[in-house]
């Protein structure tokens, strides 16, 4: 069976759309057979399923396929590290209702489903119609490669086809810009992620309690932290939707109206043993100080994250 070159930073879903249209599969049914051995299934958007089958037909290891070809490795910073371990192991056996548990992710909250992303300038420059995996991560909007906004497009699992990858190139942009400041978080945070994503797959040093550990004496030594080791919670919120401004907030749907039980709280607290990447990024941009100079650490060098988390 002849199967397509996976390429380098390729999200796993995109693998299955390609193959289709490189087999000339009649019918969408046919090629899932060939990729799964299952003739209702298709690989999500998301993590991925059916990833042993998978694996075997493309002849890589499972973990290569997850760290290389699907953006749960994002989760490593921002999921403690017991949840982390099992929501991987529901991933590999393709129980996505308790992988979603394990991570924390609640349909709607900042969790896009059915959807893939892309951005035109990376459709136009490539010699091969594919999407990208970071452009996958939900509440991604920008392409940290051309800082374009992405465009997003909702896949019809229901039908269980495949996406027509070939529609990229014809669709229209649908998307109305963003403003120019929310733009630029957003690209910030796009940038981060995406060395984050290369980092987290090659460095085992980094986990969620060390991110949490430096986030915390940041704020001890930024004097959020009372006397008594409370953390002054109303003034850190306050000066956090400063920062970000409100409009900022609501459109990262990481707003509150209140200092108590809101997602800031609960993980500085320890309430939640995990925070969303992109809440965990703008923690990590706003404690940090240091903004653009993240966005060109070399991914491969880990000494560079070490110091920014030292900076944290
Ligand atoms: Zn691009």
């Amino acid at each position: 069976m002849f199967m397509p070159v996976i390429n380098p930073n390729e999200h796993i879903y995109s693998l299955g759309a390609r193959y289709h249209i490189l087999s000339a599969n009649q019918s969408h049914r046919q090629t899932s057979h060939d990729l799964m051995d299952n003739n209702r299934g298709i690989p999500s958007t998301k993590f991925g399923t059916g990833l042993h089958n998978l694996s075997r037909k493309f002849d890589i290891e499972i973990d290569y396929l997850i760290d290389n070809h699907t953006y749960f490795p994002i989760y490593k910073l921002f999921t403690d590290s017991s949840n982390y371990e099992e929501a991987k192991t529901a991933l590999i056996a393709g129980d996505i209702q308790s992988l979603m548990r394990y991570l924390g992710l609640v349909s709607g909250e900042i969790f896009e489903t059915n959807t893939i992303g892309y951005c035109r300038s990376c459709v136009e420059e490539s010699e091969v119609l594919l999407l990208q995996n970071d452009h996958q991560i939900p509440g991604i909007n920008i392409c940290y490669k051309h800082g374009d906004l992405l465009q997003k497009k909702t896949v019809g699992f229901k039908v269980r086809e495949y996406f027509n990858l070939y529609e990229l190139l014809t669709s229209a942009d649908s998307r109305p810009c963003l403003e120019r400041e929310i733009h630029e978080i957003d690209q910030q945070i796009a940038a981060v992620a995406h060395n984050l994503i290369n980092l987290s797959k090659s460095d085992s040093v980094l986990c969620y309690e060390l991110m949490r550990e430096k986030v915390l004496s940041k704020l001890m030594a930024l004097k959020y932290v009372s006397s008594t080791g409370k953390v002054k919670q109303r003034k850190l919120h306050t000066d956090f939707v400063k920062h970000y401004s409100k409009e900022y907030l609501i459109h990262a749907k990481s707003m509150f109206n209140n200092h108590e039980d809101t997602w800031l709280s609960k993980f500085l607290i320890g309430k939640s043993k995990r925070i969303h990447p992109i809440r965990g990024i703008m923690l990590i941009l706003l404690f940090s100080g240091i903004y653009r100079n993240f966005v060109i650490i070399s991914v491969f060098q880990r000494i560079h994250l070490i110091t920014i988390l030292d900076r944290v």
